[in-house]
Parts: structure tokens; C-alpha cells; sequence
């Protein structure tokens, strides 16, 4: 069993992926050819936002976003303790200082509750000026934007979705990497809508930011590339890799974003309630880039995971470590975080894609009712 079947998936679409990406190569526009500005446009259209700016990858794709909005020296931004690790280390890499607070026990995402007290701290405390906000969509879950927005309002903060783990979710009516001033996600293979190599993408209502990340992920571009105004990088998305993406966004939202919530409501039902099972909030859609148990102690998941892999299924810790705790950070005054703490060592992400059949549901499922 595989933990994310991309095999399956490209057994399902080679026709039109092999033909997507012969096309490009007797192009021989490789880069920004035609396949990139049509896959921005569809995009923008699915999130529902007004511009698409597609890139390298996922974490340029938040630096990005960090540099349109000016994120420098002194600034502070606020940045959930239990995430990838990408999400805190755009903020250093800009050289503002990220403060971490801790999230929600039930749905993995930032604690609006947390995120208050840690304004006030690093109000209080000096962490530096309070700028932004990164709330991640983890796990395909959005964050609870409709209680965060009112809190960015009243302290002028900015706010970014980090939609990496999250496109396709939804709340309510509105898309996923729609609810943040800037909203990113990432294309890595893995990822709820992913491509063959590394790609991201930027998404923003705002002309201004928009044209400013357009700027920055050609070398700090002005009215042509030769004409440099800025120090930018050299983000761009690859013309095969926009290619590939055009056909999977069309499956994506055929079939393979309502067959992963499928498997993961046989999940729900097979999995026995006796097992902290993932819940999705009243009125939230989530992409379920991962189906995440908690389980009651550290060693209760290490035995879970030896007899998963004694039958062949493979299982992961996302993630190990909180945020605080990465070495990389160590400088950061480091504030309690008791929930992403006891994630840390309780989490078990379990096998789940759009091509899971029900069978291979059900021998996970006996493998962890019998624990
Ligand atoms: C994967 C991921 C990123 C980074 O995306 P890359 O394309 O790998 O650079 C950022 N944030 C989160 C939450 C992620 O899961």
C-alpha cells in the first residue's frame, strides 16, 4: 500500500498528461509559455480571487507574498507552532521575526484564543512590531478565517493563508486560498493538487501586490526583465509543470477532490470512536491532504505505527517537532505552546488519496480498531 498512490493517479491520466507534455517539449517554450498564463487564469477562477501568480514552489510562494507586503527587520509575524516547517522560516528568511502561537486541539489550526494572548506578548515583551498573520490551512482543513479576520482588523495586522496543504477546501461557499489578503499553496507532488516536480502559487484580490510578485519572481523586474528596479528572485513556474497541472485541475475538480473526502468518510465510519479521529467544523470543506489520528501517548503511536508496517501500510508523523523547538529557531524567545507540544507526540497520519479503494480503507482501519 502506498501512503499517497501518485502511481495510480498517473496510470489513470497518462494519455492526457504523456500528450500535455510532448506538446511543450516540441514548443520548446519552456519557460512562461502559454500553458502557465492559461493554468493562472483557470486557477484564479476556481479560487474565486482576482489574480493567479504561479511560482517555484510553495515557500517562495509565502516569501513572496512577504516581500510584497515589505515584511523586514523588527517586524513580527504570527506564525501557528505545529506546521510545516516552511510556513516560520519565510518570516526569518525576510528577516522578521516569527511568534509562534499555539493551535486548536481538535482542528490543528492556529487558536484565535492563543493568537491574542500572543499579540499582547509580543506587544508587552517587544517581539518586535506586530505586521502579520500566517494562518495554515493544515491538513486540507482551511483555518478558522471567519474569527480570524475580525482579529487581523483590530491590530492592522496582515493576513496570509497558507494554503499549501489546503487547495480545495472550503468554508461555507468560498474556496480555499481566497480568505487571506495574499493566499498561497504549494505543487509539490504530494500536495492536494500537485505537479512533477516542485511549483507554487501566489493568489490576491489586491493589483498593487499582485504586480509586486510579479515583479519579484523575475529578478525584481520592471517594464522588462533587463530592467531590474528590485532585488528579487527567479521563481518561475516551469511551462511542462503548468502543462501537467492544467490536466490535473481538471480532475481535481471532476472527481478526485469529492473521492478523497469519500475515503475519508469511510474512514470515519470504519475507524472505530474509541480513536481520536480528524473532525471537520459545521460549514468547512477540507482537500485532506492527510487523515490525521491522536493517540493517547507517544508509545501508544509508536506501537500503532510498527504494527502498520508490519502489514505493509505505511503511516507518518506530521509533525514531529513544534516549530519552537526546531534548532533553526532556537534564538526565538520560545512561548508555551502546550498543544503543539502534545501533538507532536501523539499525531498519526494514515494513508489517504483520491485512489484508495474501500478495501484498502478497511484493512487500514482493522489495523488500528485492533490496538
Ligand atoms: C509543503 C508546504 C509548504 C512549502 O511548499 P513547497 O512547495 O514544498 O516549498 C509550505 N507550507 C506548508 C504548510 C506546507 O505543507
Amino acid at each position: 500500500m502506498q501512503f499517497r498512490d501518485l502511481g495510480r493517479q498517473y496510470t489513470r491520466l497518462k494519455p492526457a498528461i504523456d500528450k500535455a507534455v510532448l506538446e511543450v517539449m516540441s514548443s520548446g517554450h519552456f519557460i512562461m509559455g502559454e500553458a502557465v498564463p492559461k493554468l493562472e487564469q483557470r486557477l484564479a477562477e476556481y479560487v474565486g480571487v482576482k489574480h493567479c501568480i504561479t511560482c517555484a514552489n510553495g515557500t517562495d510562494a509565502l516569501y513572496l507574498a512577504l516581500r510584497s507586503w515589505n515584511i523586514g527587520p523588527g517586524d513580527a509575524v504570527f506564525v501557528p507552532d505545529f506546521t510545516f516547517f516552511a510556513s516560520a522560516e519565510v518570516v526569518a528568511m525576510c528577516g522578521a521575526t516569527p511568534v509562534f502561537v499555539d493551535v486548536d486541539a481538535a482542528t490543528f489550526n492556529i487558536s484565535v484564543d492563543d493568537l491574542e494572548k500572543k499579540i499582547r506578548l509580543a506587544q508587552e515583551k517587544g517581539g518586535g512590531t506586530p505586521k502579520a498573520i500566517i494562518a495554515v490551512d493544515l491538513f486540507g482543513l482551511p483555518a478558522d478565517f471567519n474569527m480570524l479576520r475580525p482579529i487581523a482588523q483590530k491590530h492592522g495586522l496582515l493576513l496570509l493563508e497558507d494554503g499549501a496543504q489546503g487547495f480545495g477546501g472550503s468554508i461555507g461557499s468560498k474556496r480555499a486560498c481566497s480568505f487571506g489578503d495574499i493566499s498561497t499553496t504549494s505543487f509539490f507532488p504530494a500536495k492536494p493538487l500537485g505537479c512533477y516536480g516542485d511549483g507554487g502559487a501566489v493568489f490576491t484580490d489586491n493589483d498593487e501586490w499582485a504586480d509586486m510578485v510579479r515583479s519579484l519572481r523575475v529578478h525584481g523586474k520592471g517594464s522588462d526583465k533587463y530592467d531590474n528596479v528590485r532585488i528579487g528572485l527567479n521563481s518561475r513556474l516551469d511551462t511542462m509543470q503548468a502543462a501537467i497541472l492544467d490536466v490535473k485541475l481538471t480532475v481535481f475538480q471532476e472527481y478526485e477532490l469529492a473521492a478523497v473526502n469519500s475515503v475519508a468518510r469511510l474512514y470515519g465510519e470504519r475507524l472505530t470512536d474509541a480513536i481520536g479521529k480528524p473532525s471537520i467544523p459545521e460549514g468547512f470543506g477540507s482537500s485532506w491532504a492527510q487523515y490525521t489520528l491522536v493517540l493517547e501517548s507517544a508509545e501508544q503511536r509508536a506501537m500503532l505505527q510498527q504494527r502498520l508496517k508490519e502489514e505493509g501500510i505505511p503511516s507518518a508523523v506530521y509533525y514531529p517537532k513544534p516549530m519552537h523547538r526546531q534548532s533553526a529557531f532556537a534564538v526565538v524567545a520560545a512561548w508555551e505552546c502546550p498543544v503543539a507540544e502534545r501533538l507532536s507526540s501523539t499525531v498519526l497520519s494514515l494513508p489517504i488519496h483520491p485512489y484508495m479503494e474501500p478495501a484498502e480503507v478497511q484493512t487500514v482501519a482493522d489495523v488500528v480498531n485492533g490496538l
